[in-house]
């Protein structure tokens, strides 16, 4: 079965790493929110010795139960056999200093969307890894040379991006730095294949493909709920039966964040026409309140765990409007 006949909720074939293992044997997950536990559990399924590390104490303490539970949850539903988890769960490590975790192949950075700490988080890397060391960025939208030009090897720096949830999403998009060399793309490319994904192949743009074109939807939709052209679930619903998109544009920056939402719009209005892609004021409202979406229990929806149970108050009052 191929990675695009896939359900969203299947993990991948667990049928052993592809020849990538051969040049990536080990990885490094740096952050582990949202995403990093997302991409460190698929790791360590998929046969690949995997550290992960970030720098909050909590998130270390929270990272391997929260990983597992997620193992447990395909198990119960089959998805999952219990053998493979049990191994993959001596292949997980969790570091409390990076530099006990730096001696590896692969680096994916996912800490949060900012420029500086990326770059930050990447140059401290760069004194602790070994030269073979690939590092992948799994940024959203920030622009990747500039990432790789806080490091002495930008050649071995590239964006590797996944998506929510990782163990479902078929995609990884690749972004080519300006200065990163075929060898490493090819690594990546190698790596992100191995974990059971398809890739598309992007020059370093403001946004990639993927930031560019979803931002820009969710925007409007959230224009036109400001506008009270619909509401939030009819807008959702129109792209969802109209377009035949799986989910509609407001759920999905639920499920992003709305806070990751914000970064990455206010990025693309820094580099491009800002009249495309400055942020509504009730994206800013929500954040400001702290409805970052899903993982806080309201955003546009209100969510009940994976489960929307209505309207979120903002979007509830400027639908009554209409
Ligand atoms: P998140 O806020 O859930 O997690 C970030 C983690 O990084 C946190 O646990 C935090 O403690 C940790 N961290 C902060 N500073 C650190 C440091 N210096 N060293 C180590 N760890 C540190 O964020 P997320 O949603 O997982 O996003 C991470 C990256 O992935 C961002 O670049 C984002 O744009 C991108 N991304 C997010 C999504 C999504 O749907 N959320 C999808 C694709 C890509």
């Amino acid at each position: 079965m191929s990675p695009s006949q896939r359900g969203v909720s299947d993990v991948p074939s667990l049928v052993g790493a592809s020849s990538a293992t051969q040049n990536v044997g080990r990885i490094l997950v740096v952050g582990a929110g949202t995403m990093g536990r997302g991409i460190a559990g698929l790791c360590a399924l998929t046969g690949y010795d995997t550290w992960v590390f970030d720098a909050d104490p909590d998130a270390q303490r929270s990272v391997r139960p929260s990983i597992e539970s997620s193992w447990s949850r395909a198990i119960e539903k089959g998805r999952l056999p219990a053998a493979a988890a049990e191994s993959a769960r001596h292949r997980l490590r969790i570091a409390e200093r990076l530099k006990d975790a730096a001696n590896v192949d692969f680096v994916i950075e996912a800490v949060p969307e900012a420029l500086d700490l990326k770059r930050m988080v990447l140059s401290e890397l760069d004194d602790l890894c070994p030269d073979r060391t690939v590092f992948g960025s799994n940024t959203s939208s920030l622009p990747i040379t500039r990432i790789a030009h806080a490091t002495g090897r930008r050649d071995r720096v590239i964006g590797i991006h996944f998506f929510n949830p990782v163990a479902a999403m078929p995609l990884v998009e690749i972004v080519r730095g300006r200065e990163t060399s075929p060898e490493t793309e090819e690594r990546a490319v190698a790596l992100a294949r191995s974990l059971g994904k398809e890739v598309v192949r992007v020059v370093d743009s403001p946004g990639f493909a993927t930031s560019r074109l979803g931002v820009a939807l969710g925007l409007e939709a959230m224009r036109m709920l400001e506008e009270g052209v619909a509401s939030a679930a009819d807008i959702d619903r129109a792209m969802e039966l109209g377009y035949g998109h799986r989910m509609g544009p407001l759920k999905t920056s639920d499920v992003v964040g709305l806070d990751v939402r914000l970064a990455i719009a206010e990025t693309l209005s820094a580099e491009l026409p800002a009249d495309r892609f400055g942020p509504p004021e009730i994206l800013r409202a929500l954040v400001a309140q702290g409805k970052t979406g899903k993982k806080s229990g309201e955003g546009f929806f209100k969510w009940e765990g994976d489960k929307t149970v209505g309207d979120g108050p903002l979007a509830a009052r400027l639908a009554k409007k209409r």
